[in-house]
């Protein structure tokens, strides 16, 4: 098919990490494409997040794109995991270095997107009204995007100010004098809890679940460090690559069920005192598929936090309880429960006195009534369907997304769904993700949607989509899978829980990322088995 003028091969969502990769590809490929941004620069999640303390939970390292060798070899970290502004730095490099910027539209949101079956193109529609027409629509929206500020009654009497996390003001918050509340303590709330408290007056911080959380111990690199890293980088990437999480360690083949106890805790102690994801990831292959496995890890953090607060009835307050450690993503931190500890700190647990009202003046729960100043909502996101479903998509016979996944996210691969052909998600729901290092999975799809792009057409194919058999068993296969673990027994975002009548399905692919990686290659070798090609 040959397109019009006006018309483009592809049409990009978003400038993150994966916008930016997919529009590089796009370009090497010699594609025509266009690319919008609702924000009013490059950097998704590091554009939007830029609350006290915001910082990557994965080692700067390989927390980045791993396409160019230079690079790779130009570039340096500061640290062992980077804040949010220097990871925006280095994400505005990339977009300068390659010369990006010039394929995106900035503050231009994509309001709808329809497939048009007679022409096979899609028309993508803005908020400033442009309409452009692309043979492939490739959302690159995010799975973390989508802010949820919860439905709490009188906020719009507050006379302080409010904030989320995910849209966070980009001149900075002073909370210098100021009674602070933050709601919510997932990653955002732990990162940003322990900073806010050093500036505020007064903190006060209304959990409703309490978290396991595992100290970050963030370090500055050497030079000789950095050196020793840019040295060994190919064979870090090559491990991350096939890992079951995207990172430079994986499961032991040990299971803490099978070890005595005194090696257990020593093990789990010098992993504790080295910090990062590793406590967890890098441990005892059983952690995650047994509940009494996974009680010693969870108990030996309970330990870690009775030992840490000095108040017995805040750590009460503070011991998670109910669910399986890192069935809710795992959060890490930099003095998190320290921070109880000071003086101009309060914590209020919502499970005994729920939220009720704002008021004009503050928050009142069942119990109580709390001045503030400000309100820092670290409430979390509409995961990984919600940047999709925001969006207005209309498939074939103008099937809306949001109405196909109303009963849960259905796609072949977490890549494609039946229905909206020739359209390609990177990053969607049904593939690895969010479980594991985001940069690692979003260059495995670009690269995936890429050749596969190029293979329709070499072969003059007007559209591909999955299979109705194909997307089923996938559907059935990632659910499998995930109930073979401990994770749907947590009320998390992973499952939806965190949003009132969003189907309680888990989410992503949870059988590793390598398994992933060559069961895509496996798929695109067979000719795209599960696909119908036309
Ligand atoms: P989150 O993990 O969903 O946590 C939201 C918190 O707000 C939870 O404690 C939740 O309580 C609470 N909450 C939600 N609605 C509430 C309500 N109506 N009343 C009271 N409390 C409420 O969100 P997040 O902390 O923004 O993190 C989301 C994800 O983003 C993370 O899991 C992570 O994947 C990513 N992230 C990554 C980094 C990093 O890599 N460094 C940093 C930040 C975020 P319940 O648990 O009871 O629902």
């Amino acid at each position: 098919m040959k397109l019009k003028g006006g018309e483009v091969d592809a049409v990009v969502i978003g400038a993150g990490f994966a916008g930016l990769y997919a529009v590089y590809r796009l370009r090497q490929m010699g594609l025509s494409h266009r690319a919008f941004e609702q924000g009013g620069g490059v950097g998704g999640t590091w554009y939007w997040n830029r609350y006290p303390g915001a910082g990557s939970d994965s080692e700067s390292w390989v927390y980045s794109f791993t396409f160019s060798e230079e690079l790779e070899q130009e570039w340096s970290w500061s640290c062992r995991f980077p804040g949010q502004a220097e990871i925006l730095r280095y994400l505005e490099h990339v977009a300068d270095r390659f010369d990006l910027r010039r394929s995106f539209d900035f503050n231009t949101r994509v309001t709808g997107a329809a497939y048009d079956e007679p022409s096979g193109l899609w028309t993508i529609k803005t908020q400033r009204d442009d309409e452009v027409r692309a043979k492939y629509l490739i959302t690159a929206v995010g799975c973390l995007s989508a802010a949820q500020v919860p439905n709490i009654p009188g906020l719009d009497q507050f006379k302080g100010h409010w904030y989320h996390t995910g849209q966070w003001p980009h001149e900075g918050v002073d909370f210098t004098g100021k009674r602070v509340g933050v709601i919510g303590t997932g990653s955002s709330g732990i990162q940003s809890i322990p900073v806010i408290a050093k500036q505020a007056q007064h903190l006060t911080v209304f959990q409703r679940t309490p978290n396991f959380s595992v100290p970050a111990r963030n370090a500055t690199l050497s030079p000789e460090r950095v050196n020793q890293i840019k040295r060994d980088i190919k064979k870090i990437r090559e491990f991350c690559r096939w890992s079951t999480i995207g990172q430079p360690y994986d499961w032991q083949e040990a299971e803490a069920l099978k070890v005595d106890p005194e090696e257990r805790n020593q093990q789990f102690e010098t992993a504790w005192q080295k910090g990062g994801f590793e406590w967890m990831f890098g441990s005892y292959r059983d952690l995650l598929f047994d509940k009494k496995a996974n009680d010693m890890a969870a108990d030996f953090v309970r330990e870690k936090i009775r030992g840490v607060v000095n108040n017995p009835e805040v750590a009460r307050k503070l011991i998670p309880t109910g669910y399986p450690i890192a069935t809710k993503r795992l959060p890490l931190d930099t003095d998190y429960f320290e921070t109880f500890n000071r003086d101009n700190v309060d914590l209020v647990d919502l499970r005994e006195s729920p939220i009720e009202e704002v008021m004009a003046t503050g928050l009142r729960t069942r119990d109580k009534s709390y001045e503030l100043d400000a309100i820092v909502f670290a409430t979390g996101f509409d995961a990984l369907t919600g940047p999709l479903t925001r969006i207005d998509i209309r498939g074939r016979d103008g099937q809306k997304l949001e109405e196909k996944w109303s009963v849960g996210a259905r796609t072949y691969l977490g890549v494609s769904t039946r229905g909206f052909p020739n359209m390609f998600m990177i990053t969607g729901p049904g593939s690895p993700s969010v479980l594991g290092n985001m940069p690692v999975s979003i260059e495995q799809h670009v690269d995936w949607i890429c050749e596969c792009i190029a293979h329709l057409q070499k072969n003059g194919a007007s559209t591909i989509e999955p299979t109705k058999d194909a997307e089923e068993k996938w559907v059935a296969h990632v659910q499998d899978l995930a109930d073979a673990t401990l994770f749907p027994q947590a009320d998390s975002w992973y499952m939806g829980a965190n949003i009132p009548g969003k189907p309680r399905v888990f989410m992503p692919y949870i059988g590793g990322f390598g398994t992933y990686r060559k069961l895509c290659a496996d798929i695109a070798e067979k000719d795209y088995e599960g696909f119908t090609i036309t």
